[in-house]
């Protein structure tokens, strides 16, 4: 994918001939070097690769004089590559050329980091008569690249969304491999014809693999898939509206039509583009009062996705993930016979009251009480989550696939057809482009060569070189035809079914670009997620017309559609009156702080001995210090008031940053995200340190008291800390959370007997209770007391606990997923934290511990009297630092559920991460940021008020 950054491929070119340059005389012979954000693997051998590569090498052979190489050596996937881009744009280190796709261009467009290419084309136009084609791309990819007459980027390749199956596994569940369903019913039959789970088929061979129906994509990419159901589902995502000049209502408008000749530029389909603005009325009136809107421009989108196609798609969703069915499993009945309709749907109330059914087809009776049964029974078609552990042995039935020129994978075996409307329509797919744009910061002779690499790389010549190279792979017959034969394969056209030209033609007829209005992208990557999220969970089921509507509500109020005046100046009160709070907490914050450093400063200056008298002595020290103060002035505080003058600004990375007064802070105060996401830090913070402060210290404590193996305990303790942050999310997200009944914990879990769900904690509850009693006895009445609740707690929990008997979903599970996404940290940091209380504890003197043992103290008493008033600083010094580590903490998050399931895990730090890397909204991110500081400020100040009142002392 082009987003990829390789290290290893920053390609220089040698200048052998100072004659030899290219067409476009405005280059001069003298060398130029363009920085490129992405460049092709030279050592791939993947044939879709190999062929930009060829075309990357022709380019480099016929501009000689232009020298490639790539802006970034950052290797780093995905979403979080982004962020890296706009920091090293922000750096100064922008790629003369970006490769950009569909949704980015728009945050380009308004952080001014591209510039129009409308000149270029222009100049091109005036000298040669002709208009720019590119790869010929239909109106819709052309689309979102006009911007207030300008035309700000060209594409160099499109893809549409295809349904993809292996005919070989069609065969087996008997049906037809030569088309793939056409409709949504036929959809879900056939994928539950191919779904098929070895443990749930008595008689089969246990070592075939999982076949699951189909291949829902879910997680951070399912509001992208999402669009595709929805318009085959009949809908639409967005809808355009224009508002009436007189009496402000919003009537239903269309997507501004554009005269693409006017930018000679030739778009592919011409006719049928004339066609489509055809069917709109040449005049637009308003709905209520009949004024015309000819003369309004502007358009406001809302989604609609609510309406139609939504919810008919998360009904099939749930459908596919929570339908229970079942094999009949009398095969050898003639009349199962070549039929292969063993399938039978049950209902969840059959299954509840064990009911005795019969099969349909022969009439078997099937006892639903019976435990034997009961595990045949199939949760949906889908696997509910993608399988993130590649050695378990799973296929998919069917699945998605994104088609560019050329079909993604060459096995013979495939059956590649549209994905199917509902009732069996006109299929709809799903389209999208790729783009080539060139930054606002050059100009001149270094613009020349940017323009000549996009038009190269949008060129017939380029698509021809593709093409071929392709072809010399041995993947001609997967190429879409319509190149085949512009480019003269007329055998390999000729050998193609006519069924399969058809099917390109119609894939890229009837085709929907994804919306790019404003702040779309956040309805994308964040949005969408929730209501998705909501309608799969396993405990809740939320009815998908409800989640959609909320869904809607919210992203048309906060995130693209604009609220009325009078709610807006209310928002706006409410957003100042809790700003003022926050100010004069922070006034009253601040002067404390002032005071207890003073406080602070006087002590050490009075143990130091240092007066006015001395202060000439002890320059050199102060000399010394500056250096330290200055680099934590430049390095830390200068950016954060920096950043404080950002939360007033519509920030932008290349300048021209507006001011808006204190509408960011406005803004963060009345969406009421916020306040969801603050509630889930308070969360995570509250687990963090519950869980990750109390467990070293137990640790350290316990292992002080073992008397052998210590060393051992304490390397097996710490090695966990020696492997980096990620790794430990990885190991854990692959192994330990693998949601099917092979992950470790599940399979743990499973085979757990039920008495030691209800043992344990009665068992842990007995012994909390039995050991607090002698310490009441001793005199410790808190400790006892708190000793002896924590009893009463565990032992009550033997009755919410129920044995684990299917598998969890883990980090997609809303209940779990927040424990989930804390434990690595905990398990990781544990080692570390052990060994420094392990090592204060050392300090302790033994004559401690005599006294103790002459006062016949138990390890409780000990424990209260004697080893937690010698580790207290610590313990507070510690606690402050997870603290405020947990407030910040994003990168954990992001890597395990980035922020999902339903936002359950979406904490202000990470939503401050989204907002400023992924959306650009620097301004509101800055703001959040300086409301979670303030709040940080002020826990901060008491737990440093109580530090400051703990005297330290030294180990001896
Ligand atoms: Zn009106
Ligand atoms: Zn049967």
């Amino acid at each position: 994918m082009p987003r990829r950054f390789y290290l290893t491929s920053i390609i220089l070119l040698v200048i052998t001939s100072a004659f030899l340059f290219g067409e476009d005389k405005n280059i001069s012979n003298k060398n130029v070097t363009l920085k490129i954000s992405w460049i092709p693997d030279v050592h791939t051998t993947w044939p879709p690769e190999m062929a930009r590569l060829a075309v990357f090498h022709s380019f480099l052979n016929k501009y000689t004089n232009i020298n490639v190489e790539i802006s970034s050596t950052l290797k780093l996937e995905g979403d979080a590559a982004e962020g890296n881009e706009y920091l090293s744009i922000a750096g100064g280190l922008a790629p003369d050329v970006f490769y950009l796709y569909g949704r980015k261009i728009g945050a380009f467009i308004d952080q001014g980091f591209i510039q129009p290419l409308t000149p270029f084309i222009n100049r091109d136009f005036k000298r040669t008569g002709k208009p720019f084609k590119g790869i010929g791309s239909p109106d819709n990819i052309w689309e979102l690249v006009v911007n207030d007459n300008d035309i700000m980027a060209a594409p160099y390749m499109y893809y549409v969304m295809a349904l993809t199956y292996r005919r070989k596994n069609f065969v087996m569940a008997g049906l037809d491999p030569s088309h793939g369903p056409r409709n949504w019913e036929e959809f879900y039959r056939y994928a539950q014809k191919l779904t098929w789970i070895p443990s749930k088929e008595p008689g089969t061979p246990q070592n075939v693999p999982y076949r699951y129906g189909f291949a829902l994509p879910l997680g951070p990419g399912q509001g992208w898939h999402f669009h595709q159901f929805v318009w085959s589902g009949g809908g639409e995502m967005v809808q355009a509206y224009k508002r009436c000049p007189k009496c402000g209502t919003l009537t239903q408008s269309h997507v501004p039509f554009t005269d693409y000749s006017k930018y000679h530029i030739e778009i592919d389909n011409q006719k049928d583009y004339e066609e489509k603005i055809s069917k709109y009325p040449k005049h637009e009136i308003c709905s209520k009062c009949g004024a015309s809107l000819d003369n309004v421009h502007k358009i406001e989108w809302r989604m609609v996705m609510n309406k139609k196609g939504g919810p008919e798609a998360l009904k099939l969703y749930q459908k596919m993930k929570f339908s229970k069915w079942m094999r009949c499993d009398n095969r050898k009945d003639k009349r199962h016979k070549g039929k292969f309709n063993l399938e039978i749907d049950l209902s969840d109330e059959d299954i509840k009251a064990g009911k005795t059914i019969s099969c349909p087809v022969c009439g078997k009776k099937i006892d639903l009480s019976d435990p034997k049964t009961k595990k045949r029974i199939y949760d949906g078609v889908i696997l509910s989550q993608t399988p993130m552990n590649n050695n378990q042995r799973i296929e998919y039935g069917m699945w998605i696939t994104l088609m560019s020129e050329v079909q993604p994978d060459n096995d013979s075996n495939l059956g590649v057809t549209y994905f199917p409307s509902i009732h069996g329509e006109e299929p709809v797919s799903f389209i999208a482009g790729h783009y080539l744009a060139m930054s606002s910061q050059i100009s001149g002779r270094k613009a020349d060569a940017a323009w000549a690499y996009i038009k190269f790389m949008c060129s017939e010549e380029a698509m021809k070189i593709r093409v071929k190279t392709l072809v010399d792979n041995g993947w001609g017959e997967w190429i879409d035809p319509k190149y085949l034969k512009l480019f003269g394969y007329n055998g390999i056209y000729k050998a193609i079914p006519k069924e399969r030209i058809k099917f390109f033609e119609k894939l890229g007829k009837n085709s929907k670009v994804e919306p790019y209005c404003r702040g779309y992208k956040n309805v994308l990557t964040k949005e969408l997620r929730l209501p998705i999220d909501l309608a799969l969970d396993k405990n809740k089921r939320e009815d998908p017309k409800k989640v959609l509507d909320e869904c809607a509500d919210h992203i048309n109020t906060y995130v693209i559609g604009k609220l009325p005046d009078k709610v807006v100046k209310q928002r706006e009160r409410l957003g100042i009156f809790l700003l003022m709070v926050t100010i004069v907490i922070l006034f009253f914050v601040g002067k404390k702080i002032v005071n207890v450093l003073k406080t602070g400063a006087q002590k050490s200056i009075e143990g130091f001995g240092v007066t006015e008298k001395t202060f000439g002595r002890h320059l050199r020290a102060w000399m010394f210090l500056a250096i330290a103060v200055g680099s934590v002035l430049l390095w830390s505080y200068i950016p954060l008031a920096r950043g404080l003058v950002m939360g007033f600004q519509d920030y932008k990375i290349l300048g021209n940053s507006k001011f808006v007064g204190l509408k960011n802070f406005v803004s963060v105060f009345s969406n009421s995200d916020f306040y969801v996401f603050l509630w889930q830090t308070l969360i995570y913070v509250s687990l963090s340190i519950i869980l990750g402060f109390l467990t070293p210290i137990l640790l350290a404590i316990l292992l002080t008291e073992i008397p052998k193996g210590k060393v051992t305990f304490r390397v097996i303790y710490y090695l966990p800390s020696v492997t980096t942050g990620l790794v430990t999310m990885f190991l854990w997200k692959q192994l330990l959370y693998n949601p099917t009944d092979g992950g470790v914990l599940n399979k743990l879990l499973m085979a757990t007997p039920g008495w030691v769900y209800f043992m344990l904690p009665v068992a842990t509850g007995i012994f909390c209770i039995a050991a607090s009693l002698p310490t009441i006895k001793a005199g410790n009445k808190i400790a006892g007391t708190v000793i002896f609740l924590l009893g009463c707690f565990f032992a009550s929990m033997a009755f919410f606990i129920s044995p684990v008997r299917e598998p969890l979903g883990w980090l997609s599970d809303q209940r779990l997923a927040m424990m989930c996404v804390i434990l690595p940290g905990i398990w990781a940091g544990t080692g570390a934290g052990c060994l420094i209380y392990l090592a204060a504890l050392k300090g302790i003197p033994d004559e401690q511990y005599e006294a103790a043992d002459v006062d016949g103290a138990g390890i409780i008493a000990k424990l209260w009297n004697v080893l937690i008033p010698n580790i207290k600083a610590l313990i507070i010094i510690s606690f402050v630092g997870a603290f405020i580590g947990a407030f910040h903490a994003a990168q954990n998050i992001f890597v395990m559920t980035a922020g999902g399931p339903a936002n359950k895990t979406m904490t202000l730090g990470l939503d401050i991460w989204y907002n400023s890397f992924l959306f650009l909204q620097f301004g509101y991110a800055t703001a959040e940021a300086w409301i979670l500081g303030a709040m940080l400020i002020g826990f901060t100040l008491i737990q440093l008020q109580v530090l400051n009142k703990v005297e330290f002392k030294k180990a001896e």
